[in-house]
């Protein structure tokens, strides 16, 4: 069977040459006599994998030494929890709603502290982020949580909020390595592997030295960042193959040139799919424009009838997985790093005719 272009949201396709090295490498890699996946965690063999992988990251995203990389497990959505239990300490804390993935977020630092809405796109269904100009954070505030990129709505931050000295955390899961970052802007960066890292399984958690060491002193061993930051991510065993995959992925982006190119790339295939759209008399996008992401991009025909005929004549010809979130409806192209520009071109050419098909 012909391989498909996957739009899916996450887990998400992941680029074609690091799949076939992986598979070159599967049963046996380089002189270990046996796979990644049949190694101990404390090997040398894997030891030098972790490794590669921790200096890769950090030469990509140009991580300052003062802040740990952790690969982790759980997820995204552990972090909701690990977040206020680590960095509780007058109990309250700031979130910037923005969509589903933030009120979750906040829903688990409930449990364990007050939790302040500083701005909410509630109003316009998460249409739009929110002005960040005016927001005052509060004084007495633990951290500040944003999702930097909504994943299910299709928007981005292009402005961060001034957090002055209160950590700024942001779930970066649907964003992560597709441009540029500041890190020194933040507190926590921290994004499940499965959307533009690598496979499901592992967690990436980029954090301040001061952050950790502070946990509440209830907070589970596994839950607790200094127990995972003081014995380099392999106090138990982590996930090591989606570490060796997502090192490949790191590997793949440092060859295409870091992630400036990455992004330059992200741009122009999102124009090539937004400018479809805009040009478009059936097809209509659902963001601001100003806000629209460049990673997850929701469109409607306005019909539930026609968008339902789309998704199954375009999954007919290879574009799978554009169905919009099942609480949302209508379409959503999931356009993450590793998703190549020719199948953006398939999908805004099949735009095209199915368009001239039911004028
Ligand atoms: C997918 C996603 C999550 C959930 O991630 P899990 O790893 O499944 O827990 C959280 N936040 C954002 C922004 C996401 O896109």
């Amino acid at each position: 069977m012909k391989k498909v272009y996957n739009f899916s949201a996450g887990p998400a396709c992941l680029p074609e040459p690091v799949l076939e090295k992986a598979q070159k490498e599967l049963v046996i890699y380089k002189n270990a006599g046996m796979s990644v996946m049949e190694m101990s965690h404390r090997s040398n063999d894997f030891t030098k994998i972790i490794e590669s992988a921790e200096t890769n990251l950090r030469k990509l995203m140009n991580i300052p030494d003062n802040y740990k990389v952790l690969f982790l497990q759980g997820g995204a959505s552990s972090q909701f929890s690990m977040i206020p239990l680590n960095l509780y300490k007058n109990g309250k804390a700031d979130f910037i709603i923005t969509g589903q993935w933030s009120n979750k977020a906040m829903a688990e630092s409930k449990k364990y502290l007050d939790v302040n809405v500083l701005a909410s796109s509630e109003d316009e269904s998460y249409t739009y982020i929110p002005s960040v100009e005016d927001i005052k954070v509060s004084e007495d505030a633990d951290y500040v949580h944003i999702t930097l990129n909504n994943t299910i709505f299709g928007t981005k931050y292009n402005k961060l909020p001034n957090c002055k000295n209160i950590p700024l955390v942001a779930d970066a899961s649907s964003c992560i390595l597709s441009e540029p970052i500041d890190i020194e802007k933040f507190g926590i960066i921290y994004a499940g592997a499965q959307k533009n890292i690598g496979p499901a399984g592992l967690t990436v958690v980029i954090i301040r030295d001061d952050l950790i060491g502070n946990a509440k002193p209830e907070t589970p061993t596994m839950f607790n960042y200094e127990t995972h930051s003081k014995a380099n991510s392999l106090y138990n065993t982590p996930p090591t193959y989606s570490i060796y995959l997502a090192n490949l992925v790191f590997e793949w982006i440092l060859g295409l040139g870091g992630l400036q190119k990455m992004n330059e790339i992200n741009i122009e295939k999102a124009k090539i799919l937004y400018d479809a759209i805009d040009n478009s008399s059936l097809f209509k996008g659902t963001v601001l424009k100003k806000d629209r992401s460049l990673m997850n991009v929701p469109f409607i025909t306005g019909s539930e009838d026609l968008d339902s005929k789309f998704i199954e004549e375009a999954k007919q010809i290879g574009i799978t997985n554009i169905k919009g979130y099942r609480t949302i409806g209508g379409m959503r192209a999931s356009i993450y790093n590793a998703m190549p520009i020719e199948g953006v071109k398939l999908l805004v050419e099949f735009m095209k005719k199915f368009e001239e098909d039911n004028k």
